[in-house]
């Protein structure tokens, strides 16, 4: 049977939840166990989907097509293991699963409630689709004390005393700060984070400690009375200079050998640290810089394209350079403006987006891009774009548009009427937003002897997608005759999946999101590539 190990966190949020959770999955996969890691999500959207990446970050999406936290994104990286939609549930989900049984019926004449059957629900999600997992990790998002956690840390409460202590284990994540003023690092914050957390009937087993400085020994102790956790189980987690650093601080730290020794196990292989070691490394110690332009509506926010810039990261580990993002604003850019904020640049990249906001600016970038020969990587609605600034500037279709933000242009780009899942049709719509889109996993033919079949060595892909709106075909001709290649296609040869310039020499647009399966250790095909471009240009 799995053995269920609860992350909650306390005093402040954005501690790193993920990141610690995302690591100890890795180290005790390198010694050899089954780890799953899981996500529950307090707020009421059903997924954050239909959330703006300002109130949220990134939308994570999987191989089975789920919108879920960007905190899935770690995990993946971390463990190289590929979640699924039954790795993350939120409160809306579970309230809105709730309904549709009392609404049929189904719970038979009874008042239905928070307990049993919201923790009901919960605990079905916890041990729900598990085959040979010996640890299944679950976060629990926000803070302890907040309103909407109630029913998760209930439902985590009694999970443990129905599997009873020897299978489950509650880890408490709290900020230890330090007072510069008066030079002082504070326990109090984390005890009160504790008691609060003992009062839901939750005594944490280990309590990790994030922390500005190393925690002195006089600091530990008090930790460990007041928060009635052995000394042993009091980590710290110091910040560290990359995110790649972290299994290894936690290594260092005990975390997993005291996750062992509490479930009585013994690592099956040494673990090994040596892929950290070496990325973090190259990360820290690189000498040539290449500055990339990431433009779009969202650049200034750290989470909003976090599974980008990682996968840019990736990417500059494989070819031995840093990469410097230069993020802009797609509102402030303009024909002149291109000229000065892209002068330094050795490469540009348009990200996925919706809405008219910035398109424009958007547009200008990649006329610049293609213009000027620089390399140039769109994804879904940069690519979208650049099928658009192609059908103007070279076709000189000038109302070229999309019906996503303009009803009156010509629709180079277009609603989805219907596409292929799993030998299922699956009409397309924009009356209803959430989890509507062409999501997840689907496949890509590409051409021979094109680009980007020389990137991906293979005639055929598989990709996760995240759109509503298509490239049209109907004058596919056209563009192919100008230059444009339609160099991926879905395998009815109905929805373009890849775009690429003939005459360019690193110039590709993507319908689809490659950045969700590019892993540190195993960087994506494509990002390596564009570096490689950006670092020859
Ligand atoms: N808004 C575009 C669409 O729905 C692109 C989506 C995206 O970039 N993920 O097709």
């Amino acid at each position: 049977m799995a053995r269920y190990i609860f992350v909650t966190g306390g005093v402040v949020s954005s501690l790193g939840k993920g990141l610690s959770s995302a690591s100890l999955a890795y180290l005790l996969k390198s010694q050899g166990y089954n780890v799953r890691v899981r996500k529950m999500d307090p707020y009421l959207n059903v997924d954050p989907g239909t959330m703006s990446p300002f109130q949220h970050g990134e939308v994570f999406v999987t191989d089975d097509g789920a919108e879920t936290d960007l905190d899935l994104g770690h995990y993946e990286r971390f463990t190289n293991i590929s979640s699924k939609k039954s790795d993350n549930i939120t409160t809306g989900k579970i309230y809105s699963d709730i309904i549709k049984k009392e609404r049929k019926g189904l719970y038979l004449g009874k008042t239905v409630q928070v307990i049993p059957h919201v923790t009901d629900r919960i605990k079905d999600f916890i041990k729900g689709d598990i085959n040979k997992e010996d640890f299944v990790i679950c976060e629990i998002g926000g803070t302890v004390g907040d309103i909407e956690s109630l029913p998760f840390l209930e439902a985590i409460r009694q999970f443990s005393n129905e599997v009873g202590k020897k299978k489950s284990l509650f880890i408490h994540l709290t900020l230890v700060p330090f007072l510069k003023s008066s030079d002082e690092i504070k326990t109090k914050p984390t005890q009160h984070s504790v008691k609060e957390l003992r009062s839901l009937g939750i005594q944490p087993d280990i309590v990790i400690c994030r922390s500005q400085k190393s925690i002195p020994l006089d600091q530990r102790k008090k930790i460990s009375l007041f928060c009635n956790v052995p000394i042993s189980n009091v980590i710290e987690t110091v910040d560290v200079k990359t995110i790649y650093e972290a299994p290894i601080s936690f290594y260092n730290e005990k975390l997993d050998k005291q996750v062992l020794k509490y479930f009585k196990l013994k690592p099956k292989k040494k673990v090994n640290l040596q892929p950290w070691k070496k990325i973090s490394n190259a990360v820290l110690n690189k000498k040539r810089i290449i500055n990339i332009a990431i433009i779009g509506k969202y650049v200034n926010l750290k989470d909003a394209y976090k599974s980008l810039d990682e996968a840019l990261i990736h990417g500059g580990i494989t070819n031995n350079v840093k990469i410097n993002l230069v993020r802009i604003e797609s509102d402030k850019l303009n024909p002149k403006k291109v000229i000065t904020l892209l002068k330094n640049v050795s490469g540009i990249l348009i990200p996925g987006g919706f809405g008219k906001r910035g398109t424009e600016g958007k547009i200008s970038a990649i006329s610049y891009a293609r213009r000027k020969k620089i390399p140039f990587l769109g994804i879904c609605f940069g690519m979208q774009m650049a099928v658009i600034e192609f059908a103007r500037n070279i076709l000189k279709i000038n109302k070229a548009g999309s019906t996503e933000f303009d009803k009156k242009c010509f629709p180079i780009i277009g609603l989805i009427n219907e596409w292929n899942k799993d030998g299922k049709l699956i009409k397309g719509t924009n009356k209803d937003l959430g989890g509507t889109m062409r999501l997840g996993l689907y496949e890509a033919k590409l051409r021979h002897n094109s680009l980007i079949q020389k990137i991906y060595r293979s005639k055929s892909i598989h990709e996760r997608h995240r759109h509503r709106y298509e490239v049209n075909t109907i004058i596919k001709d056209k563009f192919e005759k100008k230059g444009m290649i339609f160099s991926g296609m879905s395998p009815d040869n109905k929805l373009p999946e890849i775009i690429e310039l003939k005459d360019h020499p690193w110039f590709i647009g993507v319908q689809f999101h490659p950045e969700f399966k590019s892993r540190p250790l195993n960087p994506h095909p494509l990002f390596s590539s564009f570096i490689k471009a950006a670092k020859n240009n």
